[in-house]
C-alpha cells in the first residue's frame, strides 16, 4: 500500500481531540509560537484540507513543509495518532500545489536517481557554484566535497579471527560528503573482529523524496534497498546517520508494508554485542557536550547508549541544561534557512554554556548544522571518538 489509505488517513485525523500535548516539544512551534508552527495546529490545517474547508495555498503549504520531522511529537499523543506519517502523507497530497520547493524536488529526484553524476558535477563546479549560492542566501552552509566517495567499488573488509559480519548502509552524507567517517566505521568494526561488507547497489534511503511529499519515489528506492539488504546473512545494517537507520527499520514498513529489522545505530550495535571494554581515552581526559539526533532519541529511543560508550571510553561528559533540536533536518534547512538559523543559535547557545572542550553526535546531518556555528570546538562524530580510543589501545 503506496500511502495510508484515504479512509485511514481521515480516521486518523478525525481522532484528534486538540489537546495539545503534541505542542509540549515542538521545535518549530517553540521557535515561532503560533499555532499553526506546531504540531497540533498542522493536524487541524490537514483536517481542514481535507474536508475541503481549506484549500492549498502557499501559506498553509508552508506550515505543512515547515514540520522539521523531528518526532518530538511522537508518544506525546494520549492517543496514538501518528503525527509525522499524517504530515508525509499531507505533503505528498499538497505537492502539485507547491510551487515553492519545485526546483528542490527537481534536484533531489535528479540526484537521488544519479547520485554519482550528481556528486561528479558538483565536484567540478563546487569552487565557483558553492560561492554564489552562499552569498545568494541559496546554500545555507559551506561544504568542501572530499575527493572521492566511500563507495567506490565492491568492497568487503575481511579479518583473520572473525567474530562476525555485519553490513554497513552508508547513506547519502556519509558516502558523498563525509567518506571519512565510513572508513572510521569499518575500521572501528575490524579492529573488533568483525568483517564489513558494503553491498553493491545501495540507493538514498527515501527520507529527502519523503520530505518533499515524493512517496512514489521513496517508495521505489525502498523496494531497492529492501531487496540488496534485507537478504544478507548479517549480524547487523549499521548506518552512522540516524535518519537511514530509522527510515530503513521504522518507516519501510509504512511505505512498502517490510521493514528491516537488523538495521542498526553503531552505539546500540556496540553495547548489545560487545562484552569486553572498549580501550579507554582517560589519561587524555576531554571533556565534551553530547548532542542527540533527534531520530536517534525520539525516533529510535537511542540516548543513554552513546553516553554510556563515551563514558566508557573515558570521555568526561558535561550535560547541556536542555535538549535541543540543532534545526538542520536535511531538506528543511535549505527550504527555511532563518527557522533553521534560529534553532541552530539556541542549541549552540545551550552548548557553549557547558565549557566543554568538543562537542560529539551520532548524525552527519547534525555535524553539517553544528560546525555552521560552532567555530571554537569541533564537532565530531561518536564513531570518531571510538576509533581514536580504538588505536589507543
Ligand atoms: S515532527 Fe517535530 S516539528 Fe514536526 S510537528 Fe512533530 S514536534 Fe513539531
Ligand atoms: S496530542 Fe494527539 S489528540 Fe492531542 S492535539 Fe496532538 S495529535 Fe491531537
Amino acid at each position: 500500500m503506496p500511502l495510508m489509505e484515504s479512509s485511514r488517513y481521515l480516521n486518523e485525523l478525525i481522532k484528534c481531540v486538540r489537546c495539545g500535548s503534541c505542542k509540549a516539544f515542538c521545535p518549530t512551534y517553540d521557535e515561532d509560537m503560533t499555532e499553526a508552527m506546531g504540531a497540533r495546529g498542522r493536524l487541524a490545517l490537514l483536517w481542514g484540507l481535507s474536508t475541503g474547508q481549506l484549500k492549498p495555498s502557499a501559506v498553509l503549504n508552508d506550515r505543512i513543509f515547515s514540520c522539521i520531522l523531528c518526532g518530538a511529537c511522537s508518544g506525546l499523543c494520549p492517543l496514538e495518532i501518528d503525527i509525522k506519517e499524517l504530515i508525509y502523507l499531507g505533503r505528498s497530497l499538497l505537492k502539485g500545489s507547491d510551487v515553492k520547493r519545485r526546483y528542490l524536488r527537481l534536484l533531489t529526484k535528479f540526484s537521488s536517481k544519479r547520485p554519482e553524476l550528481s556528486f561528479n558535477l558538483l565536484k567540478i563546479a563546487q569552487h565557483m557554484l558553492f560561492p554564489y549560492l552562499l552569498k545568494k542566501g541559496i546554500l545555507p552552509f559551506h561544504i568542501e566535497l572530499p575527493e572521492h566517495h566511500l563507495r567506490d567499488r565492491v568492497q568487503i573488509f575481511t579479518v583473520s579471527k572473525k567474530r562476525g559480519r555485519v553490513a554497513v548502509f552508508t547513506g547519502c552524507t556519509v558516502n558523498f560528503l563525509y567518506p571519512h567517517l565510513g572508513e572510521s566505521l569499518i575500521n572501528v568494526l575490524q579492529k573488533l573482529n568483525y568483517e564489513v561488507i558494503l553491498p553493491v547497489g545501495e540507493v538514498c534511503c527515501g527520507a529527502p523524496l519523503r520530505t518533499l511529499g515524493l512517496e512514489k519515489e521513496a517508495i521505489e528506492l525502498a523496494k531497492k534497498n529492501f531487496r540488496i539488504f534485507s537478504k544478507l546473512n548479517v549480524d547487523a545494517l549499521l548506518s552512522l546517520c540516524p535518519t537511514c537507520t530509522l527510515t530503513l527499520k521504522e518507516e519501510y514498513p509504512k511505505l512498502i508494508g517490510e521493514g528491516i529489522e537488523r538495521a542498526m545505530d553503531i552505539s546500540r550495535f556496540l553495547i548489545n554485542k560487545i562484552d569486553s571494554p572498549l580501550p579507554s581515552l582517560a589519561s587524555q581526559s576531554v571533556t565534551a557536550t553530547y548532542h542527540d539526533p533527534c531520530h536517534l532519541s525520539y525516533g529510535l529511543g537511542i540516548k543513554k547508549e552513546p553516553r554510556e560508550i563515551l563514558k566508557n571510553i573515558g570521555i568526561n561528559l558535561i550535560e547541556a541544561e536542555e535538549e535541543r533540536c540543532c534545526g538542520f533536518g536535511g531538506i528543511f534547512s535549505l527550504s527555511f534557512k532563518e527557522l533553521s538559523q534560529g534553532l541552530l543559535e539556541k542549541c549552540i547557545g545551550n552548548y557553549t554554556k557547558t565549557g566543554a572542550e568538543i562537542i560529539i553526535t551520532a548524525c552527519p546531518g547534525c555535524m553539517i548544522q553544528l560546525t555552521k556555528e560552532m567555530k571554537n570546538k569541533p564537532v565530531l562524530h561518536i564513531i570518531e571518538a571510538i576509533e581514536e580510543a580504538l588505536l589507543i589501545d
